[in-house]
């Protein structure tokens, strides 16, 4: 899948945990950098892709993303599994400890949030025909559905004129069915 349809996706599933999860008041800043973890999340498998939207969105990005990405075995290897999900979510967790005296928002939340951005990555390429390596490190990539042509390539029209487009339809039947929820959110839990 592409950044586009990542960055949509992670939102989404963000979207989807929240209206359906009794949350607790948070401060606005929480909210937008929860947001933001989740985007960073949503992209953060693709770390080990050189020409990931990834790398081509940080300052000389492509540079950094070539001379890095060797040492994460090339494309859909380590971030893209299980093994992958804690690894990621542990360092993660340790970074965001780290700045959690400087940057003054709730740090479980955050973290939370750029978890379901990572999580929705794995889901989301495991319907491309790359598929996902979701058992690293044994050697096989599991995909939906089970028949590599029957699923999407990135970057193909599918992806473009359907996953894209049922994408963004489910978001807003989410903040849809859930008007009065959200409306009550914003009014009552943000600080
Ligand atoms: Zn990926």
């Amino acid at each position: 899948m592409t950044g586009r349809t990542h960055d949509l996706a992670a939102f989404t599933a963000v979207s989807y945990v929240a209206v359906t999860h009794t949350l607790e008041p948070m401060s606005l800043a929480t909210l937008i950098v929860s947001f933001t973890a989740c985007m960073v999340g949503g992209l953060a498998p693709d770390i080990d892709q050189p020409t990931a939207d990834l790398w081509h969105r940080l300052p000389a990005g492509g540079i950094i993303g070539r001379i890095f990405t060797p040492f994460l075995g090339g494309h859909r290897f380590i971030s893209h599994s299980i093994l992958g999900i804690f690894i990621f979510g542990f360092l993660a967790r340790m970074l965001l400890d780290f700045m959690a005296p400087v940057v003054l928002v709730n740090m479980t939340i955050v973290w939370w949030a750029f978890m379901i951005g990572f999580l929705s990555h794995l889901v989301m390429d495991t319907f491309t025909r790359e598929a996902v390596p979701w058992l690293f490190p044994i050697p096989i990539h599991i995909g939906i559905p089970p028949f590599k042509a029957l699923r999407i390539k990135t970057g193909s029209m599918v992806e473009k004129s359907i996953v894209f487009p049922g994408l963004l339809l489910l978001t807003f039947w989410i903040y849809y069915a859930n008007y009065h929820k959200v409306l009550d959110f914003l009014r009552h839990y943000i600080k």
